[in-house]
């Protein structure tokens, strides 16, 4: 993409409303506008961000044997009068009347379409287990709308949820979303530490809160530091297979959301050089409840007897778009942004430092039809703007790799390569680039 002819409004001063550095970032590199509070558009920055993290979470839900569908943005309040929730829900839910005054609303959440299309659909067990999940864009009048993207009032979230004969069954879904989630986090560049959550009424342990930690997340959590440490994208998964070792691994050391945090048992399991007490932001919940929407729904399957089972559920949640703030909040710098390979809008940032010079012009030109040819997606900064305000805007969006092109280096068929991350300079035989990348 030619930047002179993209559309990437950046702004250089701060933005006086944000208050967070992810927010503040996300005005300045262009990737979304408020427009209204906690509603945002996404400018074309923010959208390849925004599809690059959906296509990730797509991959790993499909991998673990989720099957994705649409479900629409618009339900229906009786739906939701037969689980109890449509008064429960509160001011939260937005609350529409259309012009034949049937009452509908901005879904918060799926559970109870999920569970009326499951219910008309599936018969016996002989269809289970089922996962299905959608990506989707949810409405909550939050009461406090704030650090950008983080918590808005509109956000992009995928929710799975899973149908099961028997609680055995429910738990493998459930391992299976546990371990999913650890690698969507650790492919998006994030280290994703899962927290004991409350279960409600339900109990039991099957209720984590992934969590990044950062100083301006929302909650106080609490780990062992080895949780940080933790890998799980060098091994290889087999999702039918038994997971067990995975979740004891990576739910065997203490690890809390203050809601759920024992101070006691902090102190005597962690080590005190061990202990982490931090802010963290939530980017994941996943959670299983039983019956609750099965039972009220009338959702239930003829067992292997003949039997009417109420089926076991379980839901899923990724926060797609606040992830996008919670990536910044953990990769940034003075400069910038600084966007992990896997979500970066571009590759590399090809910078022209004289435009109007026909040599320069030309081995521009040149080296971005060959990177664009080769697949490696180049945003061209071919305006007319100084070099050195060239440099800010690329260290502010945060491309991986920026190409600096100038009459010196061309001289000696040479252009510079800088790593946004390290900061790291060489040199690069012009003709060399484009393998450089591959
Ligand atoms: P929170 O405690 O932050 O309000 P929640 O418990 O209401 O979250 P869930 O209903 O579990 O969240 O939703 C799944 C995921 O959606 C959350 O883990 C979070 O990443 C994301 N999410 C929830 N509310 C918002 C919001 N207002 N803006 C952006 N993302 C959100
Ligand atoms: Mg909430």
């Amino acid at each position: 993409m030619r930047l002179s002819r993209y559309f990437l409004p950046t702004l250089r001063e701060n933005p006086a409303e944000a208050q967070i550095v992810s927010h503040r970032l996300m005005l300045r590199a262009g990737l979304v506008r408020q427009s209204a509070a906690g509603i945002y558009s996404w400018l074309p920055l923010g959208l390849k961000v925004l599809r690059n993290i959906e296509r990730i979470v797509r991959e790993e839900q499909n991998r673990a044997g989720a099957i994705e569908l649409l479900m629409p943005t618009i339900q229906s309040a009786d739906l939701w009068r037969e689980s109890g929730r449509y008064d429960a829900y509160g001011k939260e839910m937005l609350r529409i009347t259309d012009r034949h005054e049937r009452e509908m609303l901005f879904g918060p959440t799926n559970e109870e379409l999920i569970t009326a299309i499951v219910r008309d659909s599936i018969k016996s067990y002989r269809d289970l287990p089922r996962n299905l999940y959608h990506i989707q864009w949810k409405f909550r009048d939050e009461v406090r709308p704030r650090f950008g993207v983080m918590r808005g009032r509109e956000f992009l979230m995928k929710d799975a949820y899973s149908f099961d004969i028997d609680k055995a069954g429910a738990r493998k879904a459930y391992e299976k979303m546990f371990v999913a989630y650890l690698r969507t986090y650790a492919r998006l560049g994030l280290k994703a530490i899962p927290m004991a959550a409350d279960t409600g009424p339900i109990g039991g342990d099957m209720s984590h809160e992934f969590i990044i930690l950062a100083e301006t997340g929302e909650s106080a959590v609490f780990c062992h530091q080895d949780l940080v440490d933790y890998d799980i994208l060098g091994q290889e998964i087999d999702f039918e297979g038994d997971l067990t070792p995975i979740i004891d691994r990576w739910t065997g050391l203490y690890a809390a959301t203050d809601e759920k945090h024992d101070e006691a048992r902090f102190a005597s399991e962690v080590p005190a050089e061990k202990q982490i007490a931090a802010r963290g932001i939530e980017v994941g919940h996943i959670f299983y409840f039983g019956t609750k929407y099965s039972k009220p729904m009338g959702a239930v399957v003829a067992g292997p007897n003949g039997e009417q089972v109420e089926l076991e559920m379980g839901s899923y949640g990724i926060g797609v778009s606040r992830l996008i703030g919670a990536i910044i909040e953990a990769s940034h710098d003075e400069g910038g942004i600084i966007w992990p390979e896997s979500v970066a809008p571009f590759k590399v940032a090809l910078i022209n430092l004289k435009s109007g010079d026909a040599t320069v012009d030309a081995a521009c030109d040149k080296l971005y039809a060959q990177l664009e040819a080769a697949g490696i997606e180049t945003l061209y900064d071919d305006t007319a703007e100084r070099a050195g305000s060239k440099f800010a805007t690329a260290d502010l969006i945060g491309l991986p790799w920026q190409v600096h092109v100038g009459p010196r280096g061309l001289a000696n068929g040479i252009v510079e390569v800088k790593n946004r991350k390290t900061g790291e300079r060489r040199e690069v035989a012009i003709d060399q680039v484009v393998a450089a990348f591959a």
